[in-house]
């Protein structure tokens, strides 16, 4: 394998290196969890700009969240320096708000137009004819506009200067569709384009791509097909799998040594993924090596409120005692594991509640995400607005969105109904995100406009990090927690509704994704009742457990001498 002598590379391995370092053309890395993506992908374009002669500002980095912008931003600051302030780094979402916003006349919008909210948004379905109540309205935004009615609801949105989010991604691509000179223009700005997490590509978003991007142009896509779990979004992992049709003479290379798992949590995860693996051959090697790695905890709770307490206890045996603890972190020793190094993962959001309760209980302090947009909690929706209105405000951008919720919580906005504890949990929600964007307003704005919550986690704050599955993507925990592993619920599954075999494929995916979050210490657990749509229910533990060598377990709890009678242990 060819070497490359330069320092900037010096920090990767020779594959990472091999990636990182390949000429201009289409380039697909294929690459497991914890391989090293993110960090190939800014070696990538530090090298290119620094030793090949790219120009930064031909360069345009994609993600799909803000977090992983930041994240990659962040990266590129540490290799380039001042320059890398030139490459693009965006979301699919404020890549195509930036092409509205510089063509707003094109969509008769004013400059200063915005993102609907859902309240917007059932305006203004209903008065296209599309919905007669509002109870309606809202049912018809889950599901998607039906076509008869988009080019009324469209023009309603644009009686008020509205854009629907999804709009921030299909109206790009019919301004661009019939207009060959403009995507001139953008490709000659955007030379080399990059994307993370290719896997998770829509179909909208891949028509933008190939707008921007000719068949033989400089595109980098880097993904994992066995992390594709945004299909009930649209993605479609097709799209991953036939990238060397689409792109001419594509190269491929393939990342396989897993730097972030110790030994037993990876080949548990391997196992897990085996049957469903859209990866021919997949493998991954563990770069950690310590033998002495402990195997992964399986907890088999009586209830979720057992299950719950497990967690909490646990986490207090690790962190040295919670109530013992002192409020001065420095008095803690440096080798101590702290709150943010642990996470708790759950399928659903509704999950959530029993862990936050018996942790609250411990005095455990949590931050708990989903990933569900910024915009459709009430709290920002309000505050969003009235910052927008009121940017004459003084102060630091954290300082002027404490005083709009509060000046909010006083004075009502007539149209807008929030309950100030809605505000108020918003304003810690709001906090971490202020400070990052420093003070600039509109950046601020865009990142609620266009965010998830998971955006507004705050990796430094010292606490336990509580999150879906699906916002846990991309993220890596020392300590990790993966309740609720249940038969009904990962899989997830409505009574009497049978999920099809790339249903199936999909939750099995996101099992994969949790178990690969963790680094040092994975725990997993199910709970034989919990209460579900209605009515307490028996739960059986989830069949994605029953392919891992049950070796590679340690059982936890109480329960554990009494296994061998146990039913439902012995599916493992
Ligand atoms: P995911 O699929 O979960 O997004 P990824 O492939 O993007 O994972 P990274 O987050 O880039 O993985 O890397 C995982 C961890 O491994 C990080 O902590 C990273 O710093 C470390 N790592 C990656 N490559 C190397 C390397 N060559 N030497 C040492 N550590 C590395
Ligand atoms: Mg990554």
């Amino acid at each position: 394998m060819e070497e490359v002598g330069t320092g900037l590379l010096d920090r990767l391995d020779a594959m990472q290196r091999v990636a990182a370092s390949a000429p201009g053309g289409p380039i697909l890395i294929v690459a497991g969890p914890g391989t090293g993506k993110t960090r190939t992908l800014t070696h990538r374009i530090a090298y290119l700009c620094a030793e090949l002669g790219v120009y930064p500002e031909q360069c345009l980095a994609i993600t799909f969240t803000r977090r992983a912008a930041e994240e990659l931003r962040h990266r590129l600051d540490d290799l380039l320096g001042e320059v890398a302030a030139d490459v693009t780094v965006a979301t699919f979402h404020s890549l195509g708000l930036s092409i509205v916003r510089e063509h707003s006349p094109s969509f008769n919008l004013s400059p200063d137009f915005r993102i609907a909210e859902e309240a917007d948004r059932i305006t203004a379905l209903v008065e296209a004819g599309a919905a007669s109540a509002e109870r309606e309205a809202r049912r018809q935004l889950n599901a998607g506009v039906a076509p008869e009615f988009r080019d009324a609801y469209r023009k309603a949105l644009r009686s008020r200067d509205l854009v629907d989010l999804d709009e921030l991604i299909t109206l790009p691509v019919e301004l661009l569709t019939d207009a060959p000179d403009l995507v001139e223009e953008y490709r000659a700005q955007y030379r080399w384009i990059f994307v993370d997490e290719y896997q998770d590509v829509d179909p909208v978003q891949y028509d933008l791509l190939r707008l921007l991007c000719p068949p033989d142009g400089n595109l980098t896509a880097i993904g994992d097909p066995d992390q594709a779990i945004y299909s009930f979004r649209g993605a479609d992992v097709g799209f991953f799998l036939r990238f060397t049709a689409d792109f001419t003479d594509a190269r491929q290379v393939r990342l396989t040594r897993n730097y972030r798992s110790a030994p037993p949590i990876l080949a548990a995860a391997v196992q897990a993924i085996a049957p469903s693996s859209l990866v021919p051959g997949r493998r991954l090697d563990p770069a950690k090596l310590d033998p002495e790695a402990p195997q992964v905890g399986l907890y088999a709770a009586a209830s979720a409120e057992d299950e719950a307490v497990f967690v909490s206890k646990t986490i207090d045996e690790l962190v040295g005692g919670v109530t013992h603890r002192t409020v001065d972190s420095r008095a803690v020793a440096p080798d101590a594991v702290s709150f943010a190094d642990i996470a708790v993962l759950y399928r659903t959001d509704a999950q959530a509640s029993f862990v936050v309760d018996a942790l609250n209980r411990h005095g455990v302090p949590v931050q708990k995400r989903s990933h569900d947009r910024l915009l459709d909690r009430p709290g920002v929706a309000a505050i969003a607005r009235e910052l927008r209105f009121a940017s004459g405000l003084g102060g630091s951008l954290a300082a002027r969105v404490k005083l709009t919720a509060q000046v909010l919580a006083e004075r009502p906005a007539l149209d807008v109904v929030v309950s100030a504890e809605d505000l108020w949990s918003a304003v810690d929600l709001l906090g971490p995100l202020a400070l990052r964007c420093g003070d600039d307003l509109g950046a601020f704005l865009t990142a609620l406009e266009t965010g998830a919550e998971v955006d507004a986690w705050d990796p430094r704050a010292d606490r336990v990090t509580l999150l879906t599955l699906h916002a846990a993507k991309g993220l890596e925990f020392p300590i990790v927690f993966l309740v609720g592993c249940e038969d009904g619920l990962l899989p997830l599954r409505r009574p009497g509704n049978p999920l099809s075999a790339e249903e199936e494929a999909e939750e099995r995916r996101l099992f994969f994704v949790g178990l690969t979050r963790a680094q040092d210490r994975l725990y997993v657990s199910h709970a034989r009742k919990r209460f579900r749509h209605g009515s307490e229910r028996e739960m059986a533990v989830t069949p994605f457990l029953s392919v891992i060598d049950p070796g590679l377990f340690e059982r936890k709890g109480p329960e554990a001498p009494r296994r061998p009678k146990d039913r439902q242990l012995r599916l493992i």
